[in-house]
């Protein structure tokens, strides 16, 4: 109680409150002159006897109340102040001095008065608006943090805030708790990294993944979003967790990271039908490849009967079979193949070869079966070291692609050049080209650009060519622009360098 009634009294408490009330000035400043008045007559005797004190009450209550109520509550004191000090001269006589002098004191107090409202109001007004304006924004600061919380909790997303950008400590909402298999321990905050946590393991392809991997971890450290990062939690009871991740740096004022966050997808479910779909594939197209082989020997077989009874009509029959047969042992192959590289089985041979022979003997080889002109822009003499039989089936997948794929063209070109340590082969055509958007997933497994489904094929290739590159040590990439043509580049690693 006491308390409430010191808060009431206490000016500072009432700063930055816009409704002021004008009751209790005019009330409390009646109810002292009233008092005073009273003081003067019954323990001095004497109605003259307050005259100073008045005066000095005054220049507070108006001090008081300019502070607390503002301007308006002071001006009301010092109106009624006036009409006091008024009804003061009219009855009596002022201690010690004249009634006229005594008027003109009170006219200079009010002045005072006055002055001392609207500088003190005036300044109580700027404080105000100050401390009106941060608690306003502290409230909407206080709402959007609540909204933030109430969304990071709502989502069907694991959401990771790390308060510093080494990823040492981890609030997690309850998405990603869960995902983490988390008891109420771990509650509000992952307690330890998540590198070395007692109640899981974080895998990779099977591997204990690096800490300064994970991707949390990896955008605080290099100041880099990590976006669609793959990994495995293993769980004390065995089971895993694949989860899909993005992370992105918080940066501070001077670019440096303070904070990382980070969202996680569950794809365990994803990666099942995946699994299962890979298998049915490699199933299939291995039982397919037993019953095609002997299929193949049969026409092998009829052939040679029909040579012998000089039967053309079934032996020019028999070769479209035959053609069709290759075609589907290719398909099959490029399935197992892909099947192969998925799982990681993809073996290559490396072996120190003339690069630019094996170029020519391609061209040798395709040129007769297309119109196309088939055009070697080839400026170096280089020996490569690398899987030769890989990099004949990947550049007759590029320039088999670019014949097919600019079906009124008249030529292809296939070129090189050096680049330190490194030589860098081309296929150029200038064909239909492919979507600036789908440039990147044309190296997935059984992408087709949406632009050219009437074309045949699986979407294999690419894939297949881009893993072989890669498994020997180099790198692919398309330049293309819809209606011009494309440019496939690839690189291999030179062994030694020879001059023409
Ligand atoms: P496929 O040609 O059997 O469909 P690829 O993996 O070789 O499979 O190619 C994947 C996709 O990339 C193709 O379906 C096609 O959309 C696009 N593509 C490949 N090469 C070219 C090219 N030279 N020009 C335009 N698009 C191409």
């Amino acid at each position: 109680m006491i308390k409430k009634i010191i808060n009431f009294l206490n000016p500072i408490k009432h700063l930055g409150e816009k409704s002021y009330s004008f009751g209790f000035p005019l009330l409390t400043t009646l109810i002292v002159y009233v008092l005073t008045e009273l003081f003067g007559y019954f323990i001095f005797k004497n109605p003259n006897a307050m005259g100073t004190p008045d005066v000095i009450l005054t220049l507070i209550l108006v001090l008081y109340f300019s502070f607390r109520s503002g301007i308006k509550g002071g001006i009301i004191v010092a109106l009624e102040s006036m009409i006091f000090f008024a009804y003061y001269i009219d009855t009596r006589q002022a201690p010690f001095l004249e009634k006229e002098v005594a008027a003109i004191t009170a006219l200079a107090v009010t002045i005072i008065d006055l002055f001392i409202v609207f500088t003190v109001g005036w300044l109580k007004q700027i404080i105000d608006g100050l401390l009106a304006r941060e608690t306003e924004e502290k409230i909407k600061a206080e709402r959007e943090k609540e909204r933030l919380k109430t969304l990071i909790e709502l989502v069907p997303v694991g959401i990771g805030i790390s308060e510093d950008p080494a990823g040492k400590n981890i609030t997690a909402n309850k998405i990603f708790r869960k995902m983490l298999q988390l008891d109420s321990r771990h509650n509000a905050s992952l307690d330890a990294p998540l590198s070395r946590h007692p109640t899981f393991n974080i895998l990779k392809n099977g591997d204990k993944m690096d800490i300064d991997e994970l991707p949390m971890q990896k955008a605080g450290r290099t100041g880099k979003p990590v976006l669609g990062e793959e990994f495995d939690i293993e769980h004390k009871d065995g089971g895993v967790t694949n989860l899909l991740s993005y992370a992105t740096p918080l940066f501070d004022k001077n670019n440096n990271v303070i904070s990382v966050i980070a969202a996680f997808l569950d794809i365990t479910e994803r990666k099942q039908i995946e699994q299962q779909k890979d298998d049915f594939i490699a199933m299939a197209s291995h039982e397919l490849k037993t019953p095609l082989t002997s299929v193949k020997v049969f026409t092998q077989l009829l052939k040679r009967r029909f040579e012998k009874n000089s039967d053309k009509e079934s032996l020019r029959i028999l070769s479209k079979m035959d053609t069709s047969l290759t075609s589907l042992d290719e398909l099959i192959k490029s399935i197992l193949e892909a099947t192969r590289i998925q799982q990681g089985k993809i073996v290559v041979e490396f072996e120190n070869f003339l690069i630019k022979d094996l170029a020519k003997d391609i061209v040798e080889d395709l040129q007769p079966i297309t119109k196309h002109q088939l055009l070697l822009d080839w400026h170096t003499k280089l020996i490569v070291h690398a899987d030769k039989e890989r990099v004949r089936q990947v550049l007759v997948n590029l320039i088999t692609n670019a014949i097919k794929y600019s079906p009124h063209a008249k030529k292809v070109i296939i070129g090189s050049r050096q680049i330190d340590g490194l030589i860098e082969i081309y296929v150029q055509d200038f064909g239909i080209g492919i979507p600036k958007n789908e440039q990147q997933k044309i190296f997935e497994r059984f992408y087709q650009s949406s632009a050219h489904k009437t074309y045949p094929g699986l979407g294999l290739g690419l894939y297949i060519s881009g893993e072989i590159i890669k498994a020997n040590g180099g790198e692919m990439w398309v330049k293309s622009e819809e209606g011009k043509g494309s440019t496939f580049h690839f690189t291999l690693p030179i062994s030694k360098k020879e001059t023409n």
